[in-house]
């Protein structure tokens, strides 16, 4: 079956060809690690994430880059002083890199939550100052940048003038660019407004900075996503993904960038994930309209009525596609809430249960399969792949009342799809069979602390670990293969 992927470069659906067959290079842009992440930027992490397993699932062998933004993003191009991470280190009385420290722990933490695969590499800017300088003296030597009181700017009339086209990814015409552009401060030194900045000198007060071949310094944001991609990918690469809103002008400046130094197009397929929005408004920590993933975990929050468990977090994402905006609200994380549960009710009864099998079946799985393939085929449909599964959850409650009858060998295939596309897919835990991973995963823990205190002869406390755990229901039963335990 063949993928069909929805390009932004092209404004069309297109059949994926990987550069290299069955292997993919995918970059998507990672956080800004200056704050904690709300849960638009979940959503947006969260597309890639099923993106990146749908791959993995269709055959591919996937090298999946995200980066860490920690350093160099600042709030406007024209203001040094607008440094997130020195700014946000000024008002929590932290070293600069503390910030990034603690807010990237805190990212891991949350993607974790939700159940989010780690990429298989995930590089920061500050790890490669090396590789931006050079890009940079490449981009002089080339013509396309120059050099203005230490700082490094791309010149953009300069890249339209040799046949390229700054906005093509964008769709932005240069010339509308021009005429919106406020002169903001520090754009003097700029042959003109829409030149964006490779290199930035740093003021004396600026902690975050780098020996450079201009003075000391710091890189810009654009840049450092083109380092890491090409390193990492090469100059030319299969997907690069990022949320809607880093289209322009974060991504139109990496194809400039990737265009003038390698004279070649640097992503066959770009795909933008579309906005979490509250309130009819897109989440933004800037306008106040967000709340954290873990306020709407734990129902430490004044906007929804209860808390949500993450999987039915994700089953909610996952139930809009993910180029279109999703607006969350509690009617709608109720609503998901009832479709998990009987999603998950429906797949226990298939691996617990059994059901009686016939010499035929009612259903036909074979083109069940098709549909839910020809979905997740299609740019990656979860809504409509999502309906289907409930096309065969509605079969399995069929099949316990004895209203459907199924063959053995169907009822096997049906297993190994449904949970393929259920668990490995769409990345949904069971809650319950989660919570009895977190239980035994903690028996064990102090199954081996008993195990510790019997060794040192600390017979009091080996006993007492025993004797709690059966006040509790738990009984812990030596054997010759160590230690089991049984619940009542
Ligand atoms: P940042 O840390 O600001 O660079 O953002 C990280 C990612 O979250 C980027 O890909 C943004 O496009 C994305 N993002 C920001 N706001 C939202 C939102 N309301 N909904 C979905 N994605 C978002
Ligand atoms: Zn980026």
């Amino acid at each position: 079956m063949e993928l069909k992927i929805y390009n932004s470069l092209s404004g069309e659906k297109e059949i994926f060809r990987p550069i290299h067959e069955n292997n993919v290079g995918m970059y998507v842009c990672g956080p800004t690690v200056y704050s904690n992440v709300h849960l638009g930027n979940v959503r947006t992490f969260m597309s890639f994430d099923f993106i990146y397993r749908s791959l993995v699932h269709l055959g591919y062998k996937v090298r999946y880059v995200r980066n860490i933004t920690d350093a160099g993003h600042l709030t406007d191009d024209g203001d040094v002083d607008n440094d997130r991470f020195v700014k946000q280190s000024r008002l929590e009385k932290l070293e600069p890199m503390e910030i990034v420290q603690k807010y990237t722990v805190d990212f891991h933490k949350v993607l974790d939550t939700f159940n989010l695969l780690p990429p298989t590499i995930e590089p920061t800017a500050t790890g490669h100052i090396l590789e931006q300088i050079e890009l940079t003296q490449k981009l002089i030597e080339k013509g396309f940048a120059y050099e203005s009181n230490g700082s490094v700017y791309f010149d953009v009339l300069e890249y339209n003038s040799r046949g390229l086209n700054y906005g093509e990814l964008s769709r932005r015409n240069i010339e509308e660019l021009f005429a919106n552009t406020r002169d903001l401060d520090g754009q003097n030194e700029k042959k003109n407004p829409q030149d964006f900045a490779l290199w930035k000198a740093a003021s004396p007060a600026h902690i975050m900075r780098w020996n450079s071949p201009w003075g000391e310094g710091f890189p810009g944001w654009h840049l450092e996503c083109t380092a890491m991609s090409t390193k990492y990918l090469g100059e030319r690469f299969d997907i690069h993904g990022g949320g809607m809103d880093l289209k322009f002008p974060h991504h139109e400046c990496e194809v400039a960038q990737g265009k003038a130094c390698n004279g070649t197009e640097p992503v066959n397929y770009w795909l933008h994930a579309n906005m979490l929005t509250m309130n009819g408004q897109r989440m933004s920590k800037s306008t106040g309209n967000y709340i954290l993933p873990m306020e709407l975990v734990s129902g430490n929050n004044d906007f929804f009525e209860k808390p949500f468990h993450p999987a039915i977090v994700r089953f909610n994402f996952l139930q809009a596609h993910y180029r279109s905006v999703l607006d969350i609200s509690n009617e709608a994380m109720v609503a998901s809430e009832k479709g998990f549960q009987r999603l998950m009710e429906a797949m226990k009864l298939l691996s617990g249960f059994g059901f009686l099998t016939s010499d035929s079946s009612t259903f036909d799985i074979s083109a069940w399969k098709e549909k839910c393939y020809t979905a997740l085929t299609d740019d990656f449909n979860s809504p409509i792949l999502i309906s289907h599964l409930f096309e065969a959850v509605n079969f399995i409650f069929k099949l316990k009342d004895g209203k459907e009858t199924v063959t053995e060998a169907e009822l096997k295939e049906l297993q190994h799809i449904i949970s393929g596309l259920v668990y490995e897919v769409l990345g949904l835990q069971n809650i319950e069979e989660n919570n009895n991973e977190k239980l035994d995963q903690t028996l064990q823990v102090l199954i081996e602390l008993r195990n510790q205190a019997r060794k040192s002869k600390n017979f009091d406390l080996s006993d007492q670990i025993r004797d709690r755990l059966l006040a509790e229901g738990i009984e812990l039963k030596d054997g010759r293969e160590g230690t089991t335990y049984s619940l009542s």
